[in-house]
């Protein structure tokens, strides 16, 4: 019951009609959940024999938690955050789990998608400080990509980043008694929900070991430990007993599903080997620390990326400037000169094309003037960034 994440970069420099895409990371970790004895005996089907889920069987679940008030609260809030409210909408969001994850001894399994797109900031929006119209709508049609849940936009003094949370999909396995798929469904809905509101996840170079970065994960919000809290707890009180939980769990929950020791000692069940735990640490979340670490080398690749081209296209931007600055000032001159010479000769016609050239050039000069700075302002930033990104 790991969370499969993604996330793909979208290079794109607004203006310079310059876009290319980075690397794209693997998909993120999976790890089981081992079955409770009880359910691995029980003759029960939660589907009752059909092939796939449908949303009758998912609503039927949800029903199950209708005398328990924290377990229908969670379900009304991921209901909320998921599905504009409706429980339908969430039910819809469920699906039978692939073989392999059938095979594998997991209940279920929660994906989540982010993607990160990196967009180049216009002059407009460099002028005024606040995203002018096309970048606003650059930014709208990211968030208009089907299946987009929450956008979040990041401001860099050059550019934003662009953060786009698609709405998880969730598969439950089958066959699996009613009970186990209860569990299996609140405890996807706490990865599901609770990571669509906080989707940074620990950062593996930000721990000197691996098993201080895996207790980091699984204690982070709406990982392991909060979604075998909350679904051992609502086992419990569908049972009215803590007998049919996981077996390394069921002392650590009285029979009304109260937690009875600390989150910490629940990490180290979820990261402990089989029996004495769950198995985390050599089975999904193995590999995780290298497998976080290389995700954020290529991320961080992929940043340098886009902050090199946008640098070679504010400094060849910055040349043409420049080079159209002269040939304007030199033009503007000559115009000054012609005008005074078709003003003596009484050349009326010829006088009026003049002040008229004069105008335009005073006008792209007034404006090369404003736009030249910010751009070599740009190169200046562009350029340490680069040099603190190397
Ligand atoms: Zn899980």
């Amino acid at each position: 019951m790991r969370l499969g994440v993604s996330t793909a970069w979208r290079l794109a420099v607004a203006a310079l009609t310059l876009s290319a895409c980075g690397p794209r990371p693997g998909s993120g970790t999976s790890v089981s959940v081992p079955r409770t004895v009880a359910d691995a005996t029980s003759a029960g089907d939660w589907l009752g024999g059909d092939a796939q889920v449908s949303k009758p069987r998912v609503l039927a679940l949800f029903e199950l938690a209708s005398r328990d008030p924290s377990a229908s609260a969670l379900i009304d809030d991921a209901a909320r955050a998921l599905a504009k409210g409706s429980r339908e909408g969430l039910a819809a969001l469920f699906t039978r789990c692939a073989a392999d994850v059938e095979g594998s001894g997991e209940a279920g399994k929660t994906y989540l998608r982010w993607q990160t797109a990196l967009l180049s900031k216009d002059h407009p929006t460099l002028l005024e400080g606040a995203p002018s119209a096309e970048l606003t709508a650059k930014i709208r049609e990211l968030s208009e990509v089907p299946r987009t849940l929450v956008t979040r936009v990041e401001d860099h003094p050059d550019y934003v980043v662009v953060r786009r949370g698609e709405v998880p999909t969730i598969c439950l396995v089958a066959p699996m008694s009613t009970a186990a798929a209860y569990e299996a469904m609140i405890h996807e809905l706490v990865h599901a929900q609770a990571r669509q509101a906080t989707d940074e996840a620990p950062d593996a170079d930000a721990f000197a070991t691996e098993d201080a970065y895996l207790t980091a994960v699984v204690l982070s919000p709406g990982d392991e430990v909060d979604a075998y809290v909350v679904a051992s707890g609502a086992r419990a009180r569908l049972d009215g007993t803590n007998r049919n939980l996981i077996a390394a769990l069921a002392n650590k929950f009285d029979p009304a599903g109260r937690l009875l020791v600390g989150r910490d000692e629940i990490a180290r069940v979820v990261l402990a080997r089989r029996p004495w735990g769950l198995g985390y640490g050599d089975t999904g979340l193995r590999g995780a620390y290298a497998r976080d670490k290389e995700m954020r080398a290529k991320l961080r690749a992929s940043r340098r990326a886009f902050v090199e081209q946008l640098l070679a296209a504010k400094r060849q931007e910055l040349s043409a400037m420049t080079a159209n600055l002269g040939v304007r000032r030199h033009n503007l001159d000559a115009r000054r000169q012609n005008l005074a010479i078709a003003r003596a000769r009484g050349d009326a016609a010829e006088a009026a094309r003049l002040t008229k050239g004069i105008a335009d050039d005073e006008r792209a000069l007034r404006e090369l003037g404003r736009v030249t700075p910010l751009v070599r302002d740009g190169v200046t930033r562009l350029e340490r960034e680069l040099a603190r990104l190397r």
